[in-house]
């Protein structure tokens, strides 16, 4: 790693064409974890932080925060990894250590978080993601893979898994069966109908059209599968659930989804709309229902949530390929043409 160049494939503009760039990484710390990336999930949010269509994008940018890599040097004061340990990082590499949030192990709402990409480094200069050949963070925004977890298959649980398990992780331990709704059968949405079968609860997809009907059935095991343009199975299904987890990336009709909540269900909002979402209030009001959001899930969490998946036996459903193919893959995913996460496999590409 002469000089710490390191080359990734970055967006130059809102086109969100990737292309190989070069680059240094900051100088380590003694609190720093250098690591080679072996593996990088590719998330929605890249493609909207590549577009800039959530809050102004620095370019050129290196998106990528679902890193998989493995441990090169560590810093003097670094005591719980070894050179050679496989580790992950999510969503964001730093906070402010002292605010609220930050003291109640919720790092992730910290108004000085770093994101992982797009974000401000300690030393100034912009955050580079995981579609590059190496990364330097602090060790406490660095979580271990379990020895049981193949690393592509980890790669989708450090930002869209967490992301799920967050949310869900309140309804952990219920003693009845809940009705859980997950609404998007994408990257996030196919972890999080994972997560709340293996949680025990009874699940139905909600999905744009038919098309993944069987697979949510048979390989994901949910228990049901509604298509939210049919209004009949959309009536039959009113007030049946008690939580809906709503994955989708785009603008989509609240008042539709609302009312398949029983009283005091709750709407989870995960996916990013680009531009205001709309509900009726009284759909809120009659059913004591609430609308709420969550933000990918804590360092802590993010550790918990590696270790459920290797407890309970999952596998997600990766598409594995090359840094070749990352502009093809974010095409498809635009299209809902991905079964169901795309895992770039950085240390088996050609980065240059
Ligand atoms: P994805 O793989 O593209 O999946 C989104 C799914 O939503 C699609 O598979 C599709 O499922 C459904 N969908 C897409 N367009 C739709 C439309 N116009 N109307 C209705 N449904 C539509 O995306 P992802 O990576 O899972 O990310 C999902 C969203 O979560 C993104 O907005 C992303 O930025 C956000 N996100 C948020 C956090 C957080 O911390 N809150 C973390 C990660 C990601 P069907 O085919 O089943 O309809
Ligand atoms: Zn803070």
């Amino acid at each position: 790693m002469e000089g710490r160049r390191v080359i990734g494939w970055a967006a130059r503009d809102s086109s969100g064409h990737l292309s190989p760039y070069s680059f240094t990484l900051r100088e380590p710390g003694p609190e720093d974890v250098v690591f080679k990336v072996l593996y990088c999930g590719m998330d929605h949010t890249d493609l909207h932080q590549m577009r800039n269509e959530i809050h102004s994008t620095n370019y050129p940018l290196v998106p990528g925060h679902e890193v998989v890599g493995q441990v090169v040097e560590l810093g003097s004061d670094v005591k719980k990894f070894r050179v050679k340990d496989i580790v992950g990082v999510g969503c964001i590499v730093g906070s402010c250590g002292e605010c609220l949030s930050c003291k109640s192990n919720e790092e992730q709402y910290c108004n000085n978080r770093i994101l992982t990409y797009n974000g401000t480094d300690k030393d100034g200069r912009p955050t580079q993601g995981g579609f590059s050949s190496a990364m330097v963070v602090h060790h406490k925004f660095v979580v271990r893979i379990p020895e049981k977890l193949a690393p592509e298959q980890a790669a989708p649980l450090l930002c869209a898994g967490v992301t799920a398990y967050s949310p869900l992780k309140q309804f952990k331990g219920f003693n009845k069966a809940l009705k859980a709704g997950i609404l998007g059968l994408g990257g996030v949405g196919h972890l999080g109908v994972l997560i709340a079968k293996a949680m025990g609860h009874h699940v139905t997809v909600i999905s744009s059209s038919d098309k993944k009907r069987v697979e949510a059935l048979e390989q994901l095991g949910a228990d049901a599968f509604l298509i939210s343009s049919n209004t009949a199975e959309m009536e039959q299904a009113a007030s049946s659930l008690d939580y809906i987890l709503d994955t989708v990336p785009a603008v989509h009709p609240l008042q539709s989804y609302l009312p398949l909540l029983k009283v005091d269900g709750k709407l989870m909002l995960v996916g990013v709309a680009p531009k205001p979402l709309q509900f009726d209030s009284v759909d809120l009001i009659l059913g004591k229902k609430t609308i709420s959001g969550s933000l990918i899930g804590s360092m802590e969490e993010t550790q918990e949530i590696l270790e459920f998946w290797a407890l309970k036996g999952l596998t997600s459903m990766v598409e594995v390929v090359k840094m070749d193919y990352s502009n093809q893959a974010f095409e498809r995913m635009e299209r809902n043409d991905v079964r169901y996460r795309f895992v770039l496999d950085v240390a088996g590409s050609n980065l240059e």
